[in-house]
């Protein structure tokens, strides 16, 4: 059950003493980048004593490190620095990540770690669909898997027919998969003519990289009868491995060894306790090329209270709401775009995917929700459709507060992509 017993159960008083080390530690080594050298230049703040203390440092913003972008943060020549990681940004300069070796094993140890917590072992066939290169997720878990010493297949994302052919003659048991493209890929073995509950071995999937919502979760399961496990992570604080599901499913353990971990008011910058919802600030704490001290993530969750029925001591943090830049503000109502899909995804006739479009019509925002239905419901009578659709109208103004335009269209009808599903295209300014 336990791959590190000792540190995944560590008494909380320890693990307490363990973050101040870690933090002193980490505070002395960032100081040797540009960046913090000027920060702590004008701050006079030389120990931490307590987590009072850490209040007082300022936040990091991914603005800072495009602001400082390439070698800013770097704390050592680059003959120690083996890797560089950048995150998914479209626009400005991207934000770059750099790994001494000893960084990408402490990496690797905790991707390992997640792996194991949920039954992955080295008689495993690891069908890994996730991107490899720049983008953390492929990477991340082929190191993990491999220390492991499971049977990776490093596929990479698409080319659907592809992999399911893997899965079915290598005899997969656990793929690492985007949520939205779980759901796509589903779409093929109908095609097929394959039956992934009978025809292969599938048992676990690693889902993450993109807000998903419990009802999305619980949808791959049913339709690959297989676990699925919410994975956490932000190239930022190296890529996956930040905080994983355990097998009981009931948010993610954070793994507080390496993050010291705060939710914080984002408005206000305000620490808050635990059980109450703000945007997720973290610190890494064994990082050497690159220690980035509280960081904002700019994605909203909270610290589940109360422990763990598995007896890991590290906390949970719940599945994450979103960004706080996702936000949509239409009409003045304050929206996440994982209520809209909670709430398509109750409603067992529609299909795996929709899209959200906000437009502005006579001076009012307007709210179009396109959703696929699946090809019985779509081939049903126009009143079976009406009827539908005037269920999920009802259903998102009750979640929503607003009302929105409910469109149906036939299955597979959007545009595929291979990396993080993009669902919501907000026309409003180029009208
Ligand atoms: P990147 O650094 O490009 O890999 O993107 C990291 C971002 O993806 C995070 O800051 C989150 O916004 C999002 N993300 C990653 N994993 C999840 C997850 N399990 N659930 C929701 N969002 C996630
Ligand atoms: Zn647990």
């Amino acid at each position: 059950m336990f791959w590190e017993k000792e540190i995944e159960t560590i008494d909380k008083k320890e693990l307490e003493k363990y973050q101040i080390q870690k933090l002193n530690e980490t505070l002395n080594n960032c100081k040797k980048a540009p960046f913090y050298k000027k920060v702590f230049e004008k701050l006079n703040i030389e120990k931490i004593n307590s987590f009072e203390d850490i209040k007082r440092l300022p936040f990091t913003t991914k603005q800072d490190l495009r602001d400082n972008f390439p070698y800013g943060f770097l704390t050592i020549g680059l003959e120690d620095v083996v890797r560089l990681h950048s995150s998914s940004g479209t626009t400005g300069n991207p934000t770059v990540v750099f790994h001494t070796k000893k960084d990408l094993e402490e990496w690797t140890n905790l991707i390992a770690r997640c792996m194991y917590m949920v039954g992955v072992r080295k008689n495993d066939v690891f069908q890994n669909m996730m991107g490899y290169g720049l983008f953390t997720g492929g990477i991340g878990f082929h190191y993990g898997a491999e220390k492991l010493g499971a049977l990776i297949i490093p596929i990479g994302p698409g080319n659907s027919k592809r992999q399911i052919w893997f899965m079915k003659e290598f005899k997969t048991t656990v793929i690492h998969i985007l949520p939205s493209y779980a759901l796509r890929l589903y779409t093929f073995f109908e095609e097929m003519g394959i039956d992934p509950k009978k025809d292969l071995n599938l048992k676990i999937a690693f889902i993450g990289a993109e807000p998903h919502s419990e009802q999305i979760r619980r949808k791959i399961e049913e339709l690959y009868n297989i676990k699925a496990y919410n994975s956490y992570g932000l190239s930022e604080m190296n890529g996956p491995g930040v905080a994983f599901e355990c097998p009981y499913q009931n948010g993610m353990h954070i793994w507080e060894d390496n993050y010291y971990v705060e939710i914080i008011n984002p408005e206000t910058g305000e620490v808050l306790p635990d059980g109450e919802e703000g945007e997720l600030v973290l610190t890494t704490l064994k990082r050497t090329a690159m220690p980035l001290i509280r960081y904002r993530t700019r994605d909203l969750t909270r610290i589940i209270p109360g422990e763990c029925k598995c007896g890991r001591t590290h906390r949970r943090i719940d599945r994450i709401k979103g960004r706080s830049d996702d936000m949509l503000i239409i009409n003045g109502v304050n929206i996440f775009p994982i209520q809209i899909e909670k709430t398509i995804m109750r409603i067992p006739e529609v299909g795996n995917n929709y899209i959200i479009e906000i437009k502005k019509e006579n001076y009012m925002d307007k709210l179009y929700v396109k959703v696929e239905l699946n090809e019985k419901t779509f081939n049903g009578t126009l009143t079976e459709i009406e009827n539908l659709q005037k269920k999920l109208t009802e259903e998102l103004k009750t979640e929503l507060g607003i009302s929105p335009v409910v469109k149906f269209v036939e299955a597979s009808s959007f545009p595929e992509t291979e990396g993080k599903a993009v669902r919501v295209y907000d026309l409003r300014e180029k009208e």
